[in-house]
């Protein structure tokens, strides 16, 4: 796993897209919620990014929040075991994905030690160009839109 301030641009896409979808929440760097692997389901185009958190969540909670946008749909999922994915299958241009691709390129498991990169990672001016690209017209279903019941939900794996 890795801090989260190893995927600039996820946590930069985040914040953009969260804000976008009317939550109040801002995933910033902490020591409490890390980039824990990637997703299982083999689809072609997924870049959904399994975090977690060292925070104690209470047993049997789950939670399901699917954002519909005019680029694909995303979703939060949230478990009791301190899983929070961002999934996000339906879109092949992410931002993010070279990220992705980078941290989560080793077979073996990665869940189990903190793997520090010594180089901080940081956004490039390419990077925000390519962000500020995706967002000009991106557009979230108002129906999908995130709730304060949501928030206050995914607040307690931040
Ligand atoms: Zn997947």
């Amino acid at each position: 796993m890795y801090l989260l301030n190893e995927a600039p641009i996820f946590l930069e896409f985040m914040d953009r897209f969260l804000k976008k979808a009317n939550s109040k929440i801002k995933i910033k760097a902490t020591d409490e919620l890390f980039l824990y692997d990637k997703c299982v389901c083999n689809k072609h185009y997924c870049n959904s990014f399994i975090l977690k958190t060292k925070r104690k969540i209470q047993k049997d909670f789950y939670m399901y929040h699917t954002i519909k946008t005019n680029k694909g749909t995303f979703g939060i999922e949230l478990f009791d075991n301190g899983k929070f994915i961002f999934v996000a299958t339906e879109n092949k241009n992410l931002p993010f994905k070279k990220e992705h691709k980078i941290l989560f390129k080793h077979k073996s498991s990665i869940k189990k030690n903190l793997i520090k990169n010594k180089q901080k990672q940081k956004l490039s001016k390419k990077d925000k160009k390519i962000l500020n690209r995706f967002f000009k017209d991106f557009k979230i279903d108002p129906d999908y839109k995130i709730h304060y019941y949501v928030d206050d939900c995914i607040i307690d794996y931040i």
